[in-house]
């Protein structure tokens, strides 16, 4: 078998949706496992959180139906909504419930006869200009749906922009306006992502949506107690599958990028773009062999890549390497060092680990 696996750690995973929750003790808090669970498995996840779990979010119906049809019968919210009406019949059945950011959706579920009230999320467009009503246009559909038999539980939902910035201003600019909305309409609120849960206090509503950080991912520009609490849900783990000793000067990989500036002993390691690592992983991107912090050198291809593991006296064919996550010897590698030195975000290196890679869950 190749040795390139991603082991997920259901343990962490509660873990951190706890920490979510101790956060912001007042709120019940969302976990977000859209996107296959940033990765991870959506319903092996929402299986290790459905006895803790207050609630699931998603992205999509098809999301929502593969956990009801595993099993899993906590409420789930459409963090989209429905995308056509004929959605709405699924809905219903599946008994989810639903995000309302179109005039579109609200007319399609004002003529809908369902068997109950569906529970529904306003999304207001408060500053990220993606999904969502215009402020000013949020009392009268905030009215319509008070009044209408198919709607119940109604929440005012927004999404912040820049709550992961220490530059605050634009965060305080879209809260003013959410407590303007929720003062005139008495809503109960569902605000804050990761970011906010972990650092803004002030954006905690009835319901939080925390995603990223029940992965263990800090979403923060700084650490902060509650960010060093959290865990690595999945270690990205393979091995030594061969090794040479290069020259000074001799160059490693496609087009020659990194030259070793002396003789140099290089590992190369089963996983590459093909299983979704980072092509655009920089020379001194850090991986840990048996526990030790060793620099990537040179492109990564398609199936392997190569490391300096000069300074390894243990390295050997079979040695242990961990991409992020946690090493054998409890050596952490956090997938945000690796994310900055790929030029992206943990976000877009989770989520892009291919079916390739087999996941074992423990
Ligand atoms: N809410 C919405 C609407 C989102 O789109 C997302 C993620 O993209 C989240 C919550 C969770 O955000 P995070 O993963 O930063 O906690």
């Amino acid at each position: 078998m190749r040795p390139l696996v991603a082991h997920i750690d259901l343990d962490a995973l509660r873990h951190n949706y706890q920490l979510a929750c101790q956060c912001a003790p007042h709120s019940r808090s969302v976990a977000v496992i859209k996107a296959n669970a940033y990765g991870h498995g959506a319903l092996e996840c929402a299986r290790a959180l459905a006895a803790d779990a207050s609630a699931f979010a998603v992205a999509c119906l098809e999301e929502a139906v593969t956990l009801r049809e595993g099993g899993i019968t906590t409420p789930i919210i459409l963090l989209e909504g429905i995308f056509s009406t004929d959605e709405l019949a699924w809905v219903d059945e599946h008994r989810l419930w639903m995000a309302v950011h179109s005039a579109w959706q609200v007319e399609a579920l004002l003529a809908f006869s369902p068997r109950e009230p569906i529970p529904v999320w306003v999304k207001v467009d408060s500053g990220m200009h993606r999904l969502g009503f215009a402020p000013e246009d949020v009392s009268n559909v905030w009215a319509q749906l008070s009044e209408a038999p198919q709607a119940s539980s109604l929440h005012l939902m927004s999404h912040f922009a820049t709550a992961d910035a220490a530059d605050s201003r634009y965060f305080q600019q879209q809260m003013t306006r959410l407590q303007a909305l929720a003062t005139t309409l008495d809503a109960p609120l569902c605000l804050a992502n990761s970011p906010a849960t972990l650092a803004w206090p002030v954006s905690h509503g009835a319901w939080n949506r925390p995603g990223i950080m029940l992965f263990g991912s800090n979403p923060l520009e700084t650490a902060t107690p509650a960010t060093d609490s959290l865990r690595p849900v999945m270690t990205l783990r393979s091995e030594i599958i061969a090794l040479r000793d290069v020259e000074a000067g001799e160059p490693v990989g496609y087009g020659g990028r990194w030259r070793a500036p002396r003789r140099s002993r290089i590992a190369v390691v089963a996983g590459g773009y093909g299983d979704g690592y980072d092509r655009h992983a920089q020379d001194g991107t850090p991986v840990l062999v048996n526990g030790q912090h060793c620099p990537l050198v040179g492109k990564v291809s398609m199936d392997m890549f190569t490391v300096d593991v000069s300074g390894v006296a243990d390295a050997v064919i079979g040695s242990e390497v961990v991409l992020w996550g946690r090493a054998s010897n409890g050596a952490v590698l956090s997938i945000d060092d690796v994310a900055r030195h790929c030029d992206t975000i943990s976000y877009t290196l989770l989520t892009g680990v291919l079916p390739r890679v087999p996941r074992r869950y423990h």
